[in-house]
């Protein structure tokens, strides 16, 4: 299977351009993935995150990191996204009715008149209640605080749309977007978690945030759990989510195992099945 040529080492951007990113959605070389997201309390699948795949047949498997940023800057992220949001709901539209999707949006989505109600009309065209739709927001990204992206996340949660503020703690001016805007739920960043040990700074940091999430009145969701530990460490500091490694690899849509009978009883995951006990 053909890799990125510069597999091993840092790549900023890769060249990829514009050109060549458009020229991959009309040849259907993007794809989504779906990572399973646990309940902590009650141990139940609760939904999966949409993570966007792009397989090139010349540099192989691209990661999100790399082409994303790309299509920011060329302008390619609307249309992107919106094959995002078509495919995330239409499969979602596939599972029992209380899951939900998370699907991360950029920012300049938001800046886009016209988005709010094209969401709309897709949860009604996919019969999908707003309700299993939460949106995924990078808090570090600058210009979430327009007037117009603004317009559209409260468009957005007027008509039952939950949103997320994803890589909480990785960014700047956290606590003032958290301040400001109207979020469901705080996704905290994987480094915190995955630096997590008894009593040290991370382990602080994350009880914290879990606090200031139940004084908002929002779940937070630890991001990136790969060990028994870190479940742990996330489980004590009061998180109510997580998603991670432990549990379940990003799948396509038609690999994943959803328990349909037996989804109430803690399970194990393995071989990125959604089987797991947590
Ligand atoms: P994100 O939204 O924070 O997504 C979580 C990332 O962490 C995913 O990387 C996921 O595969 C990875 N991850 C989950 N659990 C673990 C774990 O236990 N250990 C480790 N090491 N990693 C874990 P992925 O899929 O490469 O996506 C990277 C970023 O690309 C996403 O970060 C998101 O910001 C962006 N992205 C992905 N799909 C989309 C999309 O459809 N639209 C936009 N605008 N951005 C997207
Ligand atoms: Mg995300
Ligand atoms: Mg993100
Ligand atoms: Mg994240």
């Amino acid at each position: 299977m053909p890799t990125s040529r510069a597999a091993g080492g840092v790549r900023t951007g890769d060249g990829i351009s514009g050109q060549e990113l458009a020229r991959a959605m009309d040849r259907d070389e993007l794809s989504m993935c779906y990572q399973p997201q646990f309940d902590l309390e009650t141990g139940r699948l609760v939904g999966f995150e949409a993570l966007l795949r792009w397989t090139s047949p010349l540099r192989g498997a691209v990661p999100p990191d790399l082409f994303v940023p790309v299509a920011e800057r060329e302008g390619l992220i609307n249309r992107i996204g919106d094959w995002v949001l078509r495919q995330a709901l239409g499969e979602a539209a596939g599972w029992p009715s209380d899951l939900s999707v998370a699907v991360n949006l950029s920012p300049a989505q938001l800046n886009d008149p016209a988005l709010a109600r094209r969401v709309t009309m897709l949860l009604a065209a996919f019969g999908l209640a707003p309700s299993r739709l939460e949106i995924e927001i990078t808090e570090s990204a600058g210009d979430l605080a327009s007037p117009l992206a603004r317009r559209t996340l409260a468009a957005l949660r007027a008509a039952g749309v939950r949103i997320a503020m994803d890589d909480f703690g990785a960014g700047s001016s956290s606590l003032e977007r958290l301040a400001s805007l109207p979020f469901d739920r705080i996704k905290l960043d994987r480094a915190l978690v995955s630096g997590m040990a008894p009593g040290n700074r991370r382990d602080v940091i994350v009880q914290a945030v879990a606090a200031l999430g139940r004084s908002l009145g929002v779940p937070v969701t630890a991001e990136g759990v790969e060990t028994g530990e870190q479940l742990d460490r996330v489980r004590q500091a009061g998180c109510q989510t997580v998603q991670g490694f432990l549990f379940g690899r990003p799948l396509p849509a038609a690999a994943m195992a959803i328990p349909r009978a037996s989804r109430s009883v803690p399970r194990r995951v393995r071989g990125g099945a959604v089987v797991a006990a947590i």
